[in-house]
């Protein structure tokens, strides 16, 4: 990733000095084809080391509806920029103060919330949170990512998940990406003991869910309970 650094602080320095107009114009295409390749690669080296068996998994103290708050943020803004409908629920019942680790969820959200924008010309994008089982310790949530974009032909689901699957090549030649997205995400929800999977009908739109085990935060004794 050095290297790649290298390029992308070289480009903002440019940026930042006079540069005639058709120069800035070919640098900032620099910048941007670098932030291509940048994710590019990210996304091989997670992939890499998923399959090794090496992507350390945190178990951190978070704030569940943060998470939550933080991606639909974003989503919110890719989804408007496409003049679709985006909107974000967590289920009452769910526990906010969990244990696990936000920025491996933050990046399965961010994966299936952008292709669900992308694969969606009109409608809407909806974000859920929903609470399965619930004991002292631990809480199952399920995830649910549903958008109204083009759907996944039924033979096509079957492979989507391997590496650089892509259901429809004329169609993902339009959205670009690399294929990975998904495989990262599937691997990256066991990692975490879970499971991911989706539901789709061509034309009406998909559903990419994933259901997770987490623990909750201890609440100290005498302390007011906890949401
Ligand atoms: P990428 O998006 O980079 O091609 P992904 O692994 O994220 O790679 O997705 C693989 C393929 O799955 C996509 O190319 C597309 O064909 C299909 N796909 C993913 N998400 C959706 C969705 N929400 N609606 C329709 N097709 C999807």
């Amino acid at each position: 990733r050095t290297p790649m650094n290298g390029v992308i602080g070289v480009t903002h320095l440019l940026l930042q000095g006079e540069l005639p107009a058709e120069a800035r114009q070919l640098v900032e295409l620099i910048g941007q084809s670098t932030q291509t390749l940048l994710a590019l690669i990210n996304d091989t080296l997670d992939y890499s080391r998923l399959e090794a068996g090496r992507m350390p998994v945190e178990k951190l103290d978070f704030d569940l509806r943060v998470t939550i708050d933080q991606i639909a943020g974003i989503l919110h803004t890719l989804a408007g920029a496409k003049s679709l409908v985006f909107d974000a629920r967590v289920n009452a019942l769910v526990p906010s103060r969990l244990m696990g680790d936000p920025g491996r969820l933050r990046q399965v959200l961010m994966n299936l919330g952008s292709n669900a924008v992308k694969f969606t010309e009109r409608g809407s994008v909806n974000l859920r949170v929903e609470r399965e089982a619930e004991n002292d310790d631990q809480v199952t949530l399920l995830f649910q990512l549903t958008d109204t974009g083009i759907g996944i032909e039924p033979q096509a689901v079957a492979t989507l998940f391997e590496p650089y699957a892509q259901a429809d090549a004329s169609i993902s030649r339009r959205y670009g990406g690399s294929g990975l997205g998904l495989a990262i995400s599937k691997r990256l929800v066991e990692a975490m003991g879970g499971e991911l999977g989706v539901d789709s009908t061509p034309g009406d739109g998909s559903t990419f869910w994933f259901r997770m085990k987490l623990e909750k935060q201890a609440v100290l004794v005498g302390s007011p309970a906890a949401p």
